[in-house]
């Protein structure tokens, strides 16, 4: 178990800056998920943790122990990918014992080793197998359990459930989250899947093109987004945005009207709202006035998108919900519920009185990328 810290690491390829002064601290036992778009330079900051990739410039550390230019083999870290990668040719027990074989374990204790991984992630019945005669999320656990007997300071994960089917992939994801907490081997995971980060993680670092926009616990990511990026990219039905104007503390649309608490007033402005904190009501007495656009019974809810003049706006109301195509309803939601921000930059501007709600006195400070990188 060890903490690993990255130290203002810039990376380029050529001209290309993919990854822009990351600064991350994964505490010892941590579960860190790091979550972008594809694109965004994930990979490459995993990569180079795993030392597959040079930095351009920074440092990276494993404890106190500087590993920047320290060969992979030597960083004491195991890497789980996408692609199991295993041999095909070697059983279940070749392909998990292969890292200690590498190290010239005795056998005896490479057995024992290989039982222990093997029974963490239930494959104990297939040792004698082949990997062609087990299913993908079988196969994933031998890579799983190859990584484990190393006994590693530090899990290095790429996509490592992408290429499994949904049930699997969500059954996969409460075995790893258990296998993670049991071993404490501190993890950084790689994945574009926002509820596999909102699920595993203890913390969440959001990168967009090369710079992280905000490092926190899934719930703070989630109840106090610091940017218009951050606040698209978490959520399912993801937040609605209206773009208006505010006049000294009103939010103006021609379909919403409503009190922000605050004093001031601009030209443009965002209002995020999320599906689940919107509620339908008569038109007269809505904040947002919509016309339904499509109602999609989910199961345990239904989600009712409206539009208002180009603007869509989707609500998640309760499984009996119906209302006809074209009726124009009323949408309301509480004060606290308005998420605002800069039009241009994207930046979170803070609503004072949700500086008061309970909501963020609940929440303990979370670090903010500066104005301005969050533009979507
Ligand atoms: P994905 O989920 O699609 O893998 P990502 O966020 O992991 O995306 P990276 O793989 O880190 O993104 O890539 C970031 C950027 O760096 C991309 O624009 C990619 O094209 C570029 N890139 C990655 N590796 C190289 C390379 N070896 N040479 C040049 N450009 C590269």
């Amino acid at each position: 178990m060890m903490r690993v810290t990255l130290a203002d690491i810039h990376k380029s390829f050529g001209t290309v800056k993919v990854v822009k002064g990351l600064d991350l601290t994964i505490e010892d036992g941590e579960f860190l998920v790091l979550l972008g778009p594809s694109g965004c330079g994930k990979t490459t900051a995993l990569r180079m943790v795993a030392g597959l990739e040079s930095v351009t410039s920074g440092r990276i550390l494993i404890g106190e122990r500087d590993i920047t230019n320290v060969l992979p083999k030597y960083r004491d870290i195991a890497m789980v990918f996408q692609s199991y990668a295993l041999y095909p040719h070697m059983t279940v027990a070749e392909n998990i014992a292969y890292p200690l074989k590498l190290r010239k374990v005795p056998p005896a204790e490479r057995d024992r080793s290989v039982r222990s991984a093997a029974g963490k992630v239930h494959l104990e019945e297939f040792l004698d197998r082949y990997p062609r005669q087990l299913s993908g999320g079988q196969r994933q656990r031998i890579a799983l359990a190859r990584a484990i007997v190393r006994r590693p300071s530090v899990f290095l994960m790429d996509e490592p459930l992408s290429n499994l089917d949904a049930k699997l992939r969500g059954h996969m994801r409460s075995e790893l989250k258990r296998l993670q907490a049991d071993l404490g081997v501190t993890t950084i995971y790689v994945t574009h899947d926002q509820i596999e980060a909102m699920t595993l993680a203890n913390r969440v670092a959001i990168m967009n093109r090369g710079v992280v926009q905000q490092i926190a616990t899934p719930r703070q990511i989630y109840d106090d987004p610091a940017n218009l990026f951050v606040a698209g990219f978490i959520g399912s039905p993801p937040m609605n945005f209206l773009e208006g104007e505010l006049s000294q503390g009103t939010f103006i649309h021609p379909d919403a009207r409503f009190e922000t608490g605050l004093a001031e007033s601009r030209k443009k402005i965002t209002a995020g709202l999320r599906p689940e904190d919107c509620r339908v009501t008569a038109p007269s007495q809505g904040r947002i006035r919509a016309r339904v656009y499509a109602l999609e019974l989910i199961g345990d809810h239904t989600l009712i998108t409206c539009r208002l003049g180009e603007a869509a706006l989707t609500v998640k109301a309760d499984k009996s919900a119906h209302y006809d195509m074209d009726e124009t309803i009323g949408v309301t939601f509480a004060d606290q519920a308005v998420f605002l921000f800069d039009t241009e930059t994207g930046a979170r501007i803070r609503d004072p009185r949700a500086e008061k709600s309970e909501r963020s006195a609940a929440l303990p400070r979370t670090r903010v990328a500066e104005p301005g990188v969050g533009g979507a």
